[in-house]
């Protein structure tokens, strides 16, 4: 029936993907028997050249996502499970693109094949990516939010605990913030938070992390930063929110609490013994730091 099967091809050719075997021989080469689909041209390789060595295909992938690739198709045979991964690769006239591949295996005689598809899926990975974002943020200040903050802060830790490397945390709560409030409207008061977030951005390293833990607090995460290095920070911060024109009655000036990780202990431990060097500072006056000795 050659009506059906050129119907069956032309169809294929406008598939918004790839279909494809994979072959693997015993020595690890790769190939592809078969390609097809509307998404064979974007690759802008042959089929014939890739149908004798898949590697002018491999050697496209963006860099890191090589090897991540070889070990999925590595656990893949070995356990013969399907094979489901994402990479990325240059396609002809559109820049890099996320790929999805899920293949099936199945022995042969002389190694494994696969039988699978690939979809470009770019549009959800950036969804997902913008999504993550959002969940990550805090609405008003746009810096990270409690949540990334306890991610950031536990992952910190433990890195800290397995390599006893210095990390030190701050907690700043403004002043008075009520006050301004009261005085100016609670608008007036978002405005505030909004560029306290800013300065302490401003103030810090990019690998610093500040989050709004909520209400009028912030915590500002330093990895690789001994105890008396986030001291000296935390004071000059201190002082470039005191100087800064928030264009409110008095000023606005805050307190801080500083405490250098210690080897074994907990993030809560760590949130805490802030927390305590920062009530220290409100009692003593506020518009200051202080750190745990
Ligand atoms: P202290 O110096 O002891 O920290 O005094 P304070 O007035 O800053 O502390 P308190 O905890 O009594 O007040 C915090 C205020 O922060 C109360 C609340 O109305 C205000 N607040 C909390 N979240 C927001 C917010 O998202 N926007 C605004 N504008 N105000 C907020
Ligand atoms: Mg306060
Ligand atoms: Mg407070």
């Amino acid at each position: 029936m050659p009506g059906r099967r050129d119907a069956d091809a032309a169809a294929i050719d406008r598939l918004p993907g790839v279909i494809f075997q994979l072959h693997r021989s015993h020595d690890g080469r790769l190939h592809f028997p078969y390609l097809a689909g509307g998404g064979v041209r974007l690759i802008g390789i042959a089929p014939e050249r890739l149908a004798e060595d898949a590697r002018p295909a491999l050697d496209r992938l963006v860099e890191e996502d090589y090897p991540r690739l070889m070990a999925a198709l590595e656990r893949s045979m070995r356990w013969q499970t399907p094979l489901s991964t994402r990479f990325r690769l240059p396609l002809k006239g559109q820049g890099v693109r996320w790929v999805a591949l899920r293949a099936q295996p199945s022995p042969f005689p002389d190694g494994m094949r696969w039988h699978g598809m690939m979809m470009d899926i770019s549009e959800q990975v950036s969804e997902e990516a913008r999504l993550r974002r959002l969940s990550d943020t805090d609405d008003l200040t746009g810096v990270a939010n409690r949540r990334r903050l306890m991610a950031r802060l536990e992952e910190a830790v433990s890195l800290s605990n397995r390599h006893a490397t210095p990390l030190s945390l701050m907690i700043l709560d403004i002043d008075h913030f009520k006050g301004i409030n009261d005085t100016h409207g609670h608008l007036q008061g978002d405005e505030v938070l909004r560029q306290v977030a800013h300065l302490c951005r401003e103030t810090l390293r990019e690998e610093d992390l500040v989050a709004r833990m909520g209400g009028e607090e912030f915590a500002l995460l330093l990895p690789l930063t001994p105890g008396h290095r986030a001291l000296t920070l935390a004071e000059r911060l201190c002082g470039v929110i005191a100087a800064h024109d928030f264009e409110v009655e008095n000023g606005i000036t805050v307190s801080i609490g500083v405490a250098e990780h210690r080897i074994g202990e907990g993030h809560r431990q760590l949130i805490e013994r802030a927390d305590r060097q920062l009530y220290a500072a409100k009692g003593d006056g506020r518009n200051q730091a202080m750190a745990d000795a």
